[in-house]
């Protein structure tokens, strides 16, 4: 118009043209690079995975190298000569802990210059100082775009999804609520512990709205439930199809409780502060590794051997193409397992099972007992509720168990002989009521593990 219009132009105020809209081309290359990258990856055949990634390693290394502060002091001390390559090159790397992320708070990882960062975050700091991650826009672009995919496969147009998980300091719960904007869904950003929507409010609203699905933790579905009841809904009959559940470990037995009492399919999410999804859940409802971001090993967590799929070790991860904050072999302190099997749905990506933290384990008699196994143990005993809260006093495990359904003498005996047939060792099993649990939770930013100091607290 203003090409072929000579006549002169009237006096405007001065309202500045609108500008050609660089940031959604720009947005809009990353995402076709970061999907070209996801399907060549995924065409590479499982066989071809291990020396793509150690090629990518290479890269990382070299980058780290020359980019990070931390990175460039640790090669200098430890070493590692140049050139080093392929497997020989991932055993020499000397491991990153969550050590050395707190000694560098806030920017001595980080690798990519600052004002290229657009987002922060750091750890919720419950065990200890805090630690800092940061990504710039390719690496969130990157992560979006696998976060897509996953939960494409269960929302679309028309589901309202709530996303119940904390959106301060982390990434996660922004992740999953641009990839469910991305396919479509309509958002509801509850978030947890917020003074705006407490859990009463977000179940009042759940029962409004209906959602096709919620992202919470299990532990927060439970409450949710248990509210929903008490307000007189029956939550089976409010139409949520899909809980994605993250933030929290379960055993299949409190997975199958919490699926039936919803009527709805549990599907996981798995990731850490530091950087972001790690594993996420396909059409079949496995969890697969990120295997085109992060090169994953299991090792025994107490020597650092590696272990064969199927056994549960520490889940060890190098980032491949991380700008922000490359990490070359970083415990994550997580146990997981591997699934042996290839998944159906044909991704070259392995599929996992997450089996808590290494240092949740109890210790009884100088023996690790992990979290889930135990948890498994207790709730699978008919008329256990779903909440128990375990821990070691002078040597004795001790739980506590909700028992609704049957004379709590004789769950809490049934209990204390299954745990000395599977775990070798006396347990003293004692009955909890529903009030003092729920009391408990509600002041938890992660109610997943109770321990017998929280139902004190709470008492
Ligand atoms: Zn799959």
């Amino acid at each position: 118009m203003a090409i072929l219009d000579h006549t002169p132009a009237a006096p405007t105020t001065t309202v500045p043209a609108p500008a050609p809209d660089r940031a959604r081309e720009r947005h809009s290359a990353l995402r076709e690079t970061a999907q070209a990258e996801l399907h060549a990856f995924e065409a590479l055949g499982r066989t071809r995975v291990r020396s793509w990634q150690l090629d990518r390693l290479r890269e990382q290394v070299a980058y780290a190298r020359r980019e990070s502060p931390f990175y460039r002091r640790r090669f200098a001390a430890g070493g590692l000569p140049d050139g080093t390559d392929g497997d020989e090159l991932l055993r020499r790397l000397p491991f990153t802990t969550k050590d050395d992320l707190r000694d560098g708070y806030p920017f001595g990882l980080i690798a990519a210059p600052l004002t290229s960062l657009v987002r922060y975050g750091e750890s919720t700091g419950t065990t200890g100082s805090p630690t800092s991650s940061a990504i710039t826009y390719q690496d969130w672009v990157r992560g979006n775009v696998s976060t897509e995919l996953s939960v494409g496969q269960r929302f679309g147009p028309g589901d309202t999804v709530f996303v119940a998980i904390p959106y301060e300091l982390s990434f996660a719960a922004y992740d999953l609520d641009r990839a469910l904007e991305t396919v479509g869904a309509t958002v509801v950003g509850v978030g947890i512990l917020s003074a705006v929507c407490p859990i009463e409010r977000t179940a009042r609203m759940i029962a409004t709205l209906r959602p096709a699905g919620i992202v919470c933790s299990p532990t927060r579905a439970l409450r949710l439930f248990d509210l929903l009841t008490e307000m007189g809904h029956d939550p089976a009959e409010l139409g949520v199809r899909t809980v994605l559940y993250v933030g929290e470990t379960c055993s299949p037995a409190k997975l199958a409780k919490i699926s039936r009492m919803w009527q709805a399919e549990l599907i996981s999410a798995y990731g850490t502060t530091e950087t972001n999804s790690l594993a996420l859940s396909c059409g079949h409802g496995r969890a697969h590794l990120t295997e085109d971001r992060h090169l994953f090993e299991i090792l025994d967590p107490a020597t650092g051997t590696p272990l064969a799929d199927g056994t549960t070790g520490e889940l060890v991860l190098s980032t491949l193409v991380a700008q922000a904050m490359p990490l070359l072999r970083y415990r994550t302190g997580d146990l997981v397992s591997v699934d042996p099997e290839p998944c159906p749905c044909g991704s070259v990506r392995r599929t996992v099972r997450h089996h808590g933290r290494a240092s949740d384990r109890l210790v009884v008699d100088g023996r690790p007992i992990d979290r889930l196994d135990l948890e498994e143990s207790v709730l699978s005993v008919p008329g256990t509720g779903l909440y128990y809260a375990a821990g070691v006093r002078d040597g004795l495990l001790h739980i506590r168990v909700e028992c609704p359904d049957r004379p709590a003498r004789q769950v809490c005996a049934e209990i204390a002989d299954g745990i000395r047939a599977r775990f070798r060792t006396d347990a003293t099993v004692t009955e909890v009521d529903r009030a003092t649990v729920g009391r408990a939770m509600d002041r938890m930013l992660k109610p997943g593990n109770l321990t017998l100091e929280d139902l004190e607290a709470a008492r």
